[in-house]
Parts: structure tokens; sequence; C-alpha cells
């Protein structure tokens, strides 16, 4: 019988053939804009990491921006396009410090410090100039906006995790996920984002490095940044974890799992501790708002679990999506 060595690698057997030495399981994990929202969740959020990590798993890392910024990035929208100059000025400004006042209480060792302070202001120049050139937003003008606030992020937790001894890398999902032109609601061509995912993503993680990715966004075949809809990091995630085949995408937020009603609503809402793929997707498409609607579809069909874990509580069991009958 002839064995292909290099279809067993990549499933995850080492050469000399020894089933122990299977790959790390690869989790994808999503943190959220609260779980990533001020210097104190991203240090929780590092230590999650390194703990995954130290515990014998691959990760790719999923940011979302800080809670509020892409809000903010929105109204900024919204200035231009009523030339509210001033406004735009101060709102600009507001995001440049928000940004370095985090990285500022992570109090990273003096060379981290400084190159993400750069990085920050580099980042942030094109924002500035972006927004103070445009007259008018259209959508395409508008996701080139909107984009900053997990690309202002991504860097932040990044030199997070570097300071820890993680070994991560940042990457804008803009270089991995193609997508249609449907700006502000792109959809992702999943052929040509496989292919990029195996070019750029594949290699970090076989080198033992932790990709940082931006949520929410994507591009066109012609490099023009796209969106995926608000609260699109969800779907970023779940898209990774299809075109990788993880074993787990985890998408982290500020609530314990999926509840069979708002809690906030309802107070006899249960915690589901586990859901099929498909009861997960109608309820996410039907409102169930601690999911982006589109989340569990790459993954149907997929043996890939996606869980929904509380960063706050991180013991807490979560939600498990996977497929399962009824
Ligand atoms: N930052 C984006 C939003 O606020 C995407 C996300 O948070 O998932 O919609
Ligand atoms: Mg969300």
């Amino acid at each position: 019988m002839e064995i292909d060595l290099q279809v067993m690698e990549r499933n995850g057997y080492a050469k000399d053939g020894n089933q122990e030495s299977k790959a790390k399981p690869l989790l994808v994990m999503k943190f959220g804009g609260t779980s990533v929202g001020g210097s104190k969740p991203i240090k929780r959020v590092a230590s999650l990491v390194e703990k995954y990590t130290r515990e014998g798993n691959s990760l790719v890392v999923v940011v979302s921006a800080i809670r509020g910024v892409t809000n903010s990035l929105v109204e900024m929208g919204n200035f231009i396009k009523q030339n509210r100059r001033l406004d735009l000025e101060l709102s600009l400004e507001d995001i440049f410090y928000r940004h370095l006042e985090v990285a500022s209480n992570l109090n990273l060792p003096h060379p981290l410090r400084a190159s993400l302070d750069d990085k920050i202001e580099e980042l942030f120049f094109g924002l500035h100039s972006l927004a103070l050139n445009l007259k008018e937003t259209p959508p395409k003008s508008l996701d080139r906006i909107l984009s900053y606030g997990e690309r202002l992020n991504v860097p932040i937790v990044q030199a997070a995790l570097s300071a820890r001894g993680v070994f991560a890398e940042a990457l804008d999902a803009s270089k991995i996920i193609e997508t249609d032109t449907n700006f502000g609601f792109a959809s992702p061509n999943m052929e040509r984002t496989e292919q990029h995912v195996k070019n750029i993503v594949e290699p970090m993680i076989e080198m033992g490095m932790i990709p940082v990715v931006t949520g929410f966004i994507g591009s066109t075949m012609y490099g023009d940044i796209t969106t995926l809809g608000r609260g699109g990091s969800d779907y970023t995630a779940s898209i990774l974890g299809r075109v990788l085949g993880a074993d787990e995408v985890w998408i982290w937020t500020d609530v314990d799992g999926v509840y069979s009603d708002d809690p906030r609503k309802n107070p006899n809402a249960q915690l589901l501790t586990e859901l099929s793929q498909i009861k997960a997707h109608q309820m996410a498409m039907a409102g169930a708002r601690v999911l982006y609607p589109k989340t569990v579809e790459p993954l149907i069909g997929t043996q890939t679990v996606l869980r929904v874990k509380n960063t706050f509580d991180p013991e807490s069991p979560g939600t498990k999506i996977y497929i399962k009958q009824g």
C-alpha cells in the first residue's frame, strides 16, 4: 500500500507514524470588544492564550475592536458626510488617545512599548488622512474607515502576548479573507480564502507562532477592504475555523454562553450547555444576540466544535455547539 507521507503529516501524524505524536489540537479563539476593551481585560486574554498554548494547543487568535470604537468610527463617517470638521477632529483624537492609553496601561517593557506606540501612530495617521480627505462616505470608504478599529487593536493584543513570552504575530485579515464587493456586509469566497490561509496562516502555525488576526474585515480580489457586517468578528473566527479544519472555535464573550431566551428580559432563561449546529444556527439567525447570525454557517457539517465562553469566568463550561441530533 502506498502511503502519502505529506497527507499523513497534514493530518497530524509525524513521519515515524507514531500515533502519540499527533499534531497539537488547533483552536481558533475569538475575543470580543469587551474581552479586549481595556488593558486589564487584554492582560486577562493574554493569560488565557498563554494557558491554552502551554496546555499543548496551537492557537489562532481573532480580535475585535476595543468596545465602542467601531461605533465611534461609524459616527466619524456621519461627521464626514455632514462636514462637521471639528467633531471629526475631536473624534479622531479620542480614538488615538484611547488606544495609546490602553497600550500605556499594559506596562510593557520599553522596546515593546515603543514599537507598539509606533504602530498605533502609523495606523492612526492612515485613518487621520483618510478621514480628513473624504467628503462623502460611500460604502467602500466607510469600510476602510471601520477597519481601523480591529487594525488598531490587534498590535496591542499582540504586544500583550509578546510581553508574556508568547510567540505571536499580528495579521491583517484583509490579506487572507477574500470577499465579494458587497461593502458593509461582504461574504467570503471560501476557496480563495482557503488558499490564502494555506499560504500565510498555516506556515505561521507550523512555526509555532500564534497569528493574532483582525476580526470583522476582509478584502475584495482587487484589494479593497470590506467588512462582514456589525458583530462580524465571530464570523471571521468560524470562517478561519472552517478553512483551517480547526478542532474547535471558541467565541470568548462577556456572558456564560447561549441561553434559551434573553436572560436580561427573562429571568427563567436557561444556559444551554450543548446545542446542535442546526439549532444554534437557527437561534443565531433568529437574533440570539450572543452570536453573529452567520457564525455557525461555515461549520455546519464539519467536525469543528464551536464553543461560546465567558472571558470573565473561563472555568464555566459555556455552550458547546457540534454535530448532534436534536
Ligand atoms: N468591531 C466590529 C463591530 O463592533 C465587529 C465585532 O465586534 O465583532 O461591529
Ligand atoms: Mg459580538
